[in-house]
């Protein structure tokens, strides 16, 4: 694909419907608040837009996911729902100046279970899931950090068990 300038909360605003819509489709009683919050003056960045598309959506259904995770929970062998949580996944976008360069970020927060230390090394490897067989390839995250390196960005994550994570992606506006 060929870099395009692009909007990039209009491509995030549009992978956060689809992401939660398709959630939603598989699981009907699956509802979580989500918003934007985005700066309204973000320059356009020049994207392969396919490829940052794929990472959007890799982050959000991440973040849908583990809030999903976090409404389940497992008494004495029953599973219930932990009815006073309620699920919340935000993304933001600013403008940011690195010493001259300027660059956007993009968050992709979440309030799901959290990230513990013991892993939180091991998630940009290739293969590594903590999900059921089936339900995770371990590809999403070791495949975006690849995307946005191709892009001269980067790609960190910033996780508190049991409050939630917060991945943040940095492009560089100028090529
Ligand atoms: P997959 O989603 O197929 O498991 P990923 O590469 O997208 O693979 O993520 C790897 C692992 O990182 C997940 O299995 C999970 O343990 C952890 N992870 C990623 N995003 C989140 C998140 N938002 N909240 C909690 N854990 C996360
Ligand atoms: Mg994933």
């Amino acid at each position: 694909g060929e870099k395009q300038p692009t909007n990039l909360n209009v491509l995030a605003e549009e992978y956060l419907k689809l992401s939660y819509h398709g959630l939603r489709a598989k699981d009907k009683s699956f509802t979580a608040d989500y918003k934007t919050e985005f700066d309204p003056d973000l320059p356009k960045v020049p994207v392969v837009r396919q490829d940052i598309g794929r990472v959007l959506l890799n982050l959000i259904n991440n973040a849908f996911y583990a809030c999903a995770e976090r409404k389940r929970c497992v008494i004495s062998g029953e599973e219930e729902m932990n009815e006073s949580y309620k699920p919340k996944v935000s993304v933001q976008s600013r403008l940011v100046d690195l010493g001259g360069i300027g660059g956007v970020e993009i968050y992709v927060k979440d309030n799901g279970g959290g990230i513990p230390k013991s892993i939180i090394e091991k998630i940009f490897q290739p293969f590594f899931t903590t999900k059921p067989t089936g339900s995770g390839t371990g590809l999403g995250l070791s495949l975006s950090y690849d995307i946005i390196k191709a892009h001269g960005g980067d790609l960190r994550v910033k996780s508190k068990e049991g409050e939630g994570t917060e991945m943040i992606i940095y492009l560089p506006i100028e090529e």
